[in-house]
């Protein structure tokens, strides 16, 4: 009966001539039908185009579907310190150049800087980050009006902030945002911990607590340097990956952003608890933090997510650029060729994303799932020939070539226009932005 069966009504139908699926094996004369922000169904061009029956259909041709990159760390608003100051020692930087602006932030300018950093992201194939930042209201504003899926965070100190005078004023704040975005489908609260240097283990714990109670996830810097673990044994006697462990902060809801310093005893540890790491190579590599033992956390199991970290230590959020940098990295730092492959790479940024995102749909396409696709021309000159998807995605694509970008089955980009955003309003504003931080 199949041959009578009437075509099943969609909302969209995007056909291409590759697809790249699960299974990292790709399909040619590719179609996928997307209904109710969720796929339909994939296979055939023409076997989709049969049995479906599209408000929309989008005819890709040369071109490459596969899911979304998610950056699983990264600070958007920091877009407007972007190239403020480089090159210098950690401190000189932090402390002479990124605070004094940082401490003139308001909640309109953090809301500025995340839009430019959600329209830089949905311009290059990013559609899920999970951010942390001062008036995180802000951002959560800016990735809503994007349509990006975003898992974010107030970054919570032991000390004031722009957004809460003491801890309890930082717990309340937390407590505020997720009652506000609870019922939102793309947009996600977190309990957000800065780092072991700038809380103290009862803010720590503090901060456990609230997650469990509210079943949230925790994100949090952790053992970025060697001399964050020098000064953490110098104050409490234990590296930090111990005074984690200790304050019952290392679960499968935690995300750890770097995980550079780590022993082997440690990466042990890591994996029994299931926390997610999520590996910033450009930043760590800029900042010479050092190198996070990803080839050996992979090698152990822990699903290892890959982030760009915030703009003024990158200074791009371009997933694309994160890929091929941790795929050269690695093999220079074990001198071996074979320890970190493209493939591992591309599942660092879908896959293991969805872990950091604590949404395990996100970062493939599967029927039944998220509709957060994008799709890449592939007449570009930099991807011709295709001996390899994959190998070109991670070793030559510059995100440039994507061409369409889809949240929850909404088109936020195609072909070089944005649908949500007004990106010359929106650079504009950043002009101004700009003036207000830097003047006087
Ligand atoms: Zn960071």
């Amino acid at each position: 009966m199949l041959a009578t069966a009437a075509p099943v009504s969609c909302d969209t139908v995007l056909t291409a001539d590759y697809l790249l699926t699960d299974s990292g094996e790709t399909l040619c004369n590719a179609a996928v039908a997307v209904a109710g922000g969720r796929i339909l169904a994939l296979g055939s061009r023409q076997t989709i185009l049969t049995g479906y029956r599209a408000a929309q259909c989008i005819e890709l041709g040369e071109a490459l579907i596969m899911p979304g990159l998610i950056n699983a760390h990264t600070h958007a608003s920091m877009t407007l310190l972007r190239g403020l100051a480089d090159d210098l020692p950690l401190m000189t930087w932090l402390q002479k150049h990124i605070f004094p602006v940082e401490q003139r932030l308001t909640r309109e300018l953090c809301r500025k800087g995340a839009l430019l950093a959600c329209a830089e992201m949905t311009r290059a194939g990013v559609t899920a980050f999970v951010d942390m930042y001062l008036l995180e209201d802000a951002v959560f504003e800016a990735a809503a009006e994007s349509g990006l899926r975003m898992l974010g965070g107030e970054v919570l100190f032991s000390f004031p902030s722009p957004a809460y005078k003491n801890c309890e004023a930082a717990l309340d704040c937390v407590r505020r945002q997720a009652e506000i975005w609870k019922n939102h489908s793309r947009v996600k609260v977190a309990v957000m911990p800065h780092a072991v240097y700038t809380t103290t283990p009862k803010l720590l714990e503090a901060c456990r607590d609230l997650a469990a109670t509210l079943d949230l996830p925790l994100h949090i810097h952790l053992a970025e340097t060697p001399a964050e673990t020098e000064g953490c044994c110098a104050t409490y006697g234990k590296r930090p990956l111990a005074l984690c462990r200790e304050a019952g902060l290392l679960s499968p809801r935690t995300i750890l952003a770097h995980c550079v310093d780590l022993t082997d005893e440690e990466l042990d540890l890591l994996a029994e608890s299931e926390a997610v790491p999520v590996h910033c190579p450009r930043s760590n590599m800029k900042l010479a933090s050092g190198i996070s033992p990803v080839p050996a956390m992979l090698k152990r199991g822990i699903p290892v997510a890959l982030g760009t970290d915030g703009a003024a230590s990158n200074n791009a959020l371009n997933m694309f650029l994160e890929m091929g940098t941790a795929a050269l990295l690695h093999k220079i730092a074990g001198l071996s060729p074979t320890c970190l492959p493209a493939s591992s790479v591309l599942g660092m940024a879908t896959q293991n994303g969805a872990f950091a995102m604590q949404n395990r749909e996100l970062g493939r396409l599967k029927i039944g799932g998220p509709a957060d696709i994008i799709a890449l021309d592939l007449t570009a000159p930099g991807l011709t020939p295709l001996h390899s998807p994959i190998s070109n995605l991670v070793y030559a694509a510059t995100g440039h070539e994507v061409t369409l970008t889809m949240v929850e089955g909404e088109i936020l980009y195609h072909n070089g226009e944005f649908t949500r955003l007004d990106i010359a309003a929106l650079r504009e504003d950043i002009r101004s932005a700009v003036r207000e931080l830097t003047s006087g």
